[in-house]
């Protein structure tokens, strides 16, 4: 049981951050393991909010005392410790005792200051100014140099504050602990939190604590981490500075030496490490770090300070970790015992895979930043400016590292961005074309950078301030902060580690919802099955049309005048879709494969380039203008909204016929050569209304049957739609009826709930969620409110009829770990995303499954 105290001794502070703060809580730990924590009392926050001088309760220090700031949330405010506390020019000979009469008096002028300065509200410059005035009469301060320096001190605080220095060691300690409060409520504190995102009324705990001096031989601060910031392995870092208190270490007054030899090789350092000239404090810190990790379950940085020899623990606080060694850390804690798998689990933030995944911007690297603009596709890359796909393509083949920069993307570039090492656009939002193909890529993306202006005919780019860049250029695109930059700043590799591996495989054992890959390639397929999908949840057929051979034929199918000529084109598509099918089951060794029928608008397969329409024209014997005319008769004002999905599957079902053939005929060619058996999920996209599913089920059921006579081979199939529309949604009981699966596309579906163009949205999005209006961006995070509701409902009533249905979704949110998260608490069997995100998927999968658990 607790202790209900609002002041208590600092051991009986452990386990009570929600009263006394982390701060107060983690030292409780430490003192209670033993730990040398020098002893005092802490102050609750109740206590705290109500303080006015010297509480009753707490203990009268014999000697000098610090007092410490506890907050409720960590970074939640700057206020730094106030040390020997309790000063006066009584208690200069018995310090002198233990510290020498230079000593003392430093401890004095030290004191005066920070009084000065935090209570009395004086300018700590003009200290400084007295400090250095004396300094230069004499380089080391002798006791007449000292004396004099503690009386200008004295003097300049009367002459400032208009009364002595107060003698009094309690009403110092009062006026003290006044200061501290009056600091964390300050409106510059309040500012602070607020930009930080942390409440701005937040409380704060105090620790009141025996002073121990760092001054005097054999004494010394420091801090010190034995788990590796950049890579979370074992190896000391940290600073040493003897003769010195607090936080002096780090401030900069002289060179602190490093933790260890290799510390300090690495950084090319002469002065001795704290290994070379304190071997038994290093050894005693290594214990002590390692005692304080199983007690507090995470790894620590120590803030120490050393007396005469004798090594004392002032702080605690989570070791510093790149999101790599976050990782490295929680598996290690894990493996030692310190927490369980679940705990380990919870602890990475699925993200951080990111870095394992993708090279990333160093984390000192200087950025010379020309735009900003979404985050679309995380990694960094390094390429010089091209501005077509064809550029791209000719960077390719010589050799160069492209970065293909448009005002938007469109499926003519997906050659282009095969070829590139990363993609800009000025326009567009996340569920823009270029940002969905360059997460299935793998590619580092910014999409929507309006900040840049693009001029193609011209071939330049204009960065924010005004600085002009073309072709060639070189700049660095960091999809991970959403930052385009100039030159080449350093990177750092991906590496999938065998604490990353160790993490999945705890993760898979944990989720109990499934991760599918959107893949449309073998390639694709390869990707995701090497990070461990459990199958492909969507092919979008269309972009097997763009590749290489395959939009000629699918240019004179659109373009064919009679059906003879259409059949003509098909007959010549059906092999190969065949073969693309084929190979991506048997890539997929039996595991489920969701085909999407072809969804996009015709007229996007029409050429648009002067080169592309002549030889359109030139294949199928007819005139520029006549290609053209064509090409203009198919397009539609607002194509997302026109004949596109199964529109297009009914106003033209040839085409769907072709691709149920191709799929039927791959999965009886694998049948007969004895492979795993496949059962492809055939999917149906942007239905509304339930005919539409009849209908195309009727004929793909026609089709299934002629060819298991045909090849004498049996196979099943499953027959599902995409919920993208709202009325899909709302009808989603009678599309059941035909259907074995659901999969969301919440990308359309947010598009149309919010009716916003998705490859419009990047235009403002960033300053409506930078002001509040959104939250956050909901082609990005699914909209729990909205679209949420109308998913729910839609899978309510889809149950309602059909209660084995399986439900999945595959927009992009299926790679966003608060979207994964609804769709485990919504009872889904799986969600699909880009082949890159599935490892951030299955671990968001896992954390959502484990809170599932403990809120039921
Ligand atoms: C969707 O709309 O969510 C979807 C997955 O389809 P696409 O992005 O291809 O429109
Ligand atoms: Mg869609």
């Amino acid at each position: 049981m607790s202790d209900r105290r609002d002041i208590l001794p600092i051991s009986q502070a452990a386990g009570q951050a929600s009263r006394f703060g982390a701060r107060a809580a983690r030292l409780g730990v430490l003192s209670k393991l033993g730990l040398p924590v020098p002893p005092g009392q802490v102050i609750a926050f109740d206590m705290v909010r109500r303080l006015d001088g010297v509480p009753q309760g707490l203990a009268e220090a014999e000697g000098l005392v610090s007092l410490r700031a506890s907050p409720e949330v960590p970074g939640g405010g700057s206020v730094s410790a106030i040390l020997n506390i309790g000063m006066t020019q009584a208690r200069l000979p018995s310090l002198e005792v233990r510290l020498g009469r230079i000593g003392a008096l430093e401890i004095y002028r030290r004191f005066i200051q920070t009084y000065g300065t935090r209570v009395a509200g004086l300018d700590g410059e003009d200290f400084e100014n007295l400090y250095y005035d004396q300094l230069k009469l004499s380089n080391t301060p002798t006791e007449h140099g000292m004396e004099a320096l503690v009386d200008d001190s004295l003097a300049f605080y009367q002459d400032e504050v208009g009364e002595a220095f107060p003698q009094d060691a309690r009403a110092q300690l009062s006026e003290c602990l006044r200061a501290m409060c009056k600091d964390w409520t300050a409106p510059t504190a309040k500012i602070l939190r607020t930009a930080r995102g942390l409440p701005e009324d937040a409380n704060l705990g105090l620790i009141v604590q025996d002073m121990v001096f760092g001054l005097g031989p054999d004494s010394g601060a420091g801090l010190v981490q034995f788990t590796d910031e950049a890579t979370g392995e074992a190896r000391a870092t940290g600073r040493y500075l003897p003769n010195a208190q607090g936080q002096d270490a780090s401030t900069g007054v002289r060179t602190p030496h490093l933790a260890t030899v290799v510390e300090r090789e690495g950084a090319g350092q002469t002065l001795p490490s704290l290994e070379e000239i304190a071997p038994d404090t290093l050894a005693g810190l290594r214990k002590a770090a390692e005692m304080a990790a199983g007690g507090l379950r995470d790894a620590q940085r120590l803030g120490f300070t050393v007396s005469r020899g004798t090594l004392y623990l002032l702080d605690a606080v989570p070791a510093r970790r790149s999101a790599r060694a976050a990782v490295q850390i929680a598996v290690d804690l894990a493996q030692a015992g310190h927490i369980t798998q679940a705990q380990a689990i919870l602890r990475v933030e699925p993200s951080y895979l990111n870095e394992s995944l993708h090279p990333q911007i160093g984390p000192y690297a200087t950025r010379d930043v020309i735009g900003t603009g979404l985050a679309a596709s995380p990694g960094a890359a390094v390429g010089r400016i091209v501005f077509s796909s064809q550029a791209a393509h000719a960077a390719q083949a010589a050799g160069e590292m492209a970065i293909l920069v448009r005002a938007e993307t469109s499926p003519e570039d997906i050659r282009g961005m095969h070829s590139a090492v990363a993609v800009l656009t000025v326009r567009g939002g996340m569920t823009s074309h270029a940002a969905v193909i360059a997460r299935g890529l793998g590619l580092p993306c910014v999409v929507g950078a309006s900040d840049l202006r693009l001029d193609v005919k011209a071939k330049t780019l204009t960065a924010v301030d005004g600085r002009v860049l073309g072709e060639g250029d070189q700049i660095t695109i960091d999809g991970t902060s959403g930052q385009a930059l100039m030159g080449a700043p350093t990177m750092v590799p991906p590496k999938m580690t065998e604490a990353f591996d160790t993490l999945m495989t705890w993760a898979d054992a944990t989720r109990t919802i499934g991760v599918r890959a959107n893949a449309d390639t073998t390639q694709d397929a390869e990707v995701a099955l090497r990070f461990k999908v459990d199958g492909i949840g969507l092919v979008r057929t269309e972009h097997m049309f763009f590749e290489g051979d395959r939009i000629a034929p699918m240019r004179e199918m659109i373009l064919a005048e009679d059906d003879a000529a259409r059949a003509e084109a098909l007959e010549r598509l059906l092999p190969m879709q065949r073969s693309d099918f084929t190979e991506l089951f048997r890539t997929m060794g039996g595991l489920p494969v969701t085909i999407r029928l072809l969804d996009p608008p015709l007229h996007e397969f029409l050429p648009h380039s002067e080169e592309d329409l002549a030889a359109v024209a030139e294949a199928t014997g007819r005139s520029t203008q006549e290609v053209l005319a064509r090409a203009q008769d198919l397009a539609e004002f607002n194509p997302m909204l026109g004949k596109r999905g199964v529109r297009v599957g009914l106003t033209t079902p040839e085409i769907y016929d072709m691709q149920a053939r191709a799929i039927f005929e791959a999965v009886a060619a694998l049948a007969k050569e004895g492979l795993p058996t496949v059962t492809p999920e055939i999917m149906i996209p942007l239905v509304s209304a339930q005919g539409e599913v009849t209908a195309v089920k009727d004929r793909v059921d026609a089709i299934a049957d002629e060819i298991r006579a045909a090849q004498g081979v049996q196979f099943a199939y499953e027959i599902g739609v995409m919920i993208e529309t709202p009325r899909g949604a709302l009808r989603a009981g009678d599309l059941a009826q035909d259907c074995a699966f659901f999969s969301f596309g919440t990308n359309d579906l947010t598009q149309m709930v919010y009716g916003l163009s998705r490859d419009d949205a990047g235009r403002f999005m960033r300053d409506y969620v930078n002001s509040g209006i959104f939250e956050e961006d909901p082609f990005h995070s699914l909209d729990v409110e909205g679209v949420g509701e109308l998913v729910l409902m839609a899978a309510k009533r889809a149950r309602a009829a059909r209660p084995d249905i399986v439900l999945g979704l595959c927009g992009e949110h299926g790679g966003d770990p608060a979207s994964i998260r609804f769709c485990r608490v919504a009872g889904f069997d799986y969600v699909s995303c880009s082949p890159f995100r599935v490892p951030v998927a299955r671990l968001a999968a896992a954390q959502a499954s484990l809170l599932v658990k403990q809120q039921s």
